[in-house]
């Protein structure tokens, strides 16, 4: 059987530029795959459902809840996000490795169901940069922002939580740091003991 693909955990405050991060990286890793949420936020402006979310109702997020549609899921902002199990279990199955963008709270809730999901925490630059990143990109009202921006400071308590930071100051060098992690995490020996199971059955 081929080895399980990895979840790659990355969390960050909201404006740090995670997204571009991770639009980046899925197109030059190509066994890397994005899990789509579920979220009963509304669409942004080019946000696609299906693409950058699945958008659902408060009511269908709690039946996918009820139903155990969900690996993790949890509060930001008075909204539901959640991470699909499906998608997920089906293609590690495959050996694709799938990357979750998500909460520090959902980031330790899938780490305590797959210990070996790899963490890593986007820093921004600054809080200045932060919160110009996120009043810039004219998204959400003044009450966002300021609740945002609030939720920033107490999410890099959890720092400590994650394996690895990377800072997006220059979006091309922290793309590049994070598929550093990536490839030498997939060098790790518990992600490749088929390949030394297989030599040493050989040897016999
Ligand atoms: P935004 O509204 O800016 O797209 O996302 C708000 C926060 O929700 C971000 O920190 C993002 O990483 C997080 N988030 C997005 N999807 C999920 C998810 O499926 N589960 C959890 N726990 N957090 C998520």
């Amino acid at each position: 059987m081929s080895q399980l693909g990895m979840l790659i955990i990355v969390s960050a405050p909201s404006g740090t530029g995670k997204n571009a991060v991770i639009k980046e990286l899925i197109k030059k890793d190509t066994n890397i795959f994005y899990s789509v949420s579920a979220t009963t936020r509304d669409p942004r402006n080019k946000e696609e459902n299906g693409v950058n979310y699945f958008f659902v109702s408060r009511d269908e997020f709690e039946k996918m809840i009820i139903n155990k549609q969900l690996i993790e899921w949890d509060e930001f902002v008075n909204n539901y996000y959640g991470t699909p199990k499906k998608f997920i279990e089906d293609m590690t199955k495959k050996g694709k490795d799938v990357i979750l963008e998500i909460t520090v709270e959902g980031a330790v809730n899938v780490k305590e169901m797959w210990p070996e999901a790899v963490m890593i925490y986007l820093l921004p630059p600054s809080m200045d940069e932060l919160k110009k990143r996120i009043t810039n990109r004219n998204t959400e009202c003044v009450d966002s922002i300021n609740e945002r921006m609030k939720s920033a400071g107490s999410e890099l308590h959890y720092v400590n939580d994650y394996e690895y930071v990377v800072v997006n100051d220059n979006l091309a060098y922290a793309v590049d740091q994070v598929l550093e992690i990536v490839h030498a995490e997939r060098l790790k020996t518990i992600r490749n003991k088929n390949i030394v199971n297989k030599l040493i059955r050989r040897k016999k």
